[in-house]
Formats: C-alpha cells, structure tokens, sequence
C-alpha cells in the first residue's frame, strides 16, 4: 500500500511538472504580485526588490535600460493580432494594428493603445540625443522613440522585446 501510495506522489510531481509554464514571461508573472493587466496605479517599486522579482535578462533590459540584440528578440519580425503589455508591470501598451514591418531588428509601434500608457525621458546616454520611452505604470525602461515612423504619427516606438508580453487578440468564433 505504501509503494502504491508513493506511485501516485511521483507520478503527480511528474504530471505537476510537465504542465507548468515553460514560458519566462509567464512564470515571472506568476511570482510577481505587481503584475496586473487591470489595475493602472502607478507602482513605486525599488529595484532591488525588481531585481528579486525579474528574471535576470528581464531586469537588465526594464530597469537597467540595456537594449537586447537587434534581430534577436521574440517579436521583432512577426505581427500576429493581439495586445502588447508591459512584461514588468501588465500595463497596456501597444496593439498589433499600430505594429509595422521595420528594419531596424526590433518590433516597433507608430503609436500606443493609450497616450498615458507610457512616459517619456530625455536620454544623453551613449553619446547620443535620444528620447526614452518608459511604462507610465511602472516606469521601466521600454525602448526609444524616433521621427521616422510611418503614417499616421510618423513616429517610431522602438521597443525591446523582451520588455514586452503578448496577448493573441480571440477570434469570434464565428
Ligand atoms: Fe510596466
């Protein structure tokens, strides 16, 4: 009876396993409980307690503002609809309608789904006269901004994938 009993545990460990997310993204949100796709407050986190919550590839990019290999993130070439959140905080960012084939290696957006989804900050760094784009709601660091989108803004958000989560857009059904 012990043997049996100790035959399902293991099994049910082996079945828990297989079926948790394999995704990052998804499994940073499950140990992060700013994490929320309804609630817009701004979040006053410091970045130790990111750098606990983060992945590390995650952290460097959202709060340290490195930039990710152009060509290389998961969603720079693809356009799929859907809805593209904050991979730090869940806020709403982009829709895939405003996302356009670019050359530059990394997705980019001609406008946000909201006008106060995102912030702005004057970037000097790298010998450079860069504007930042940040998450309004969490104020990690997203990507940059350019002047040379296409209509009808004429304005490039140039983002980090892995700044980002996508949400595929549910058909009809019809
Ligand atoms: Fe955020």
């Amino acid at each position: 009876m012990k043997m049996i009993s100790h035959f399902v545990s293991v099994v049910t460990i082996i079945l828990c396993c297989s079926c948790a997310p394999q995704n990052g993204t998804v499994e940073s949100s499950g140990r992060n409980k700013y994490y929320s796709r309804t609630d817009t407050n701004h979040l006053s986190v410091s970045n130790s307690e990111w750098k606990e919550i983060l992945p590390h590839d995650l952290y460097v990019v959202a709060r340290e503002k490195a930039t990710e290999r152009a060509f290389a993130g998961k969603y720079w070439k693809d356009n799929p609809k859907g809805f593209y959140f904050c991979a730090v905080c869940g806020n709403k960012l982009f829709k895939s309608d405003a996302k356009f084939a670019s050359t530059c290696g990394w997705p980019s957006f001609f406008e946000a789904v909201r006008t106060n989804s995102i912030t702005y900050q004057n970037d000097t760094s790298n010998n450079m006269e860069r504007t930042e784009v940040l998450c309004a709601r969490c104020d990690s660091h997203l990507g940059h901004i350019f002047n040379d989108g296409p209509p009808p803004s004429h304005k490039r958000f140039c983002m980090n994938s892995i700044s980002l989560d996508f949400e595929p857009e549910v058909s009809g059904g019809k």
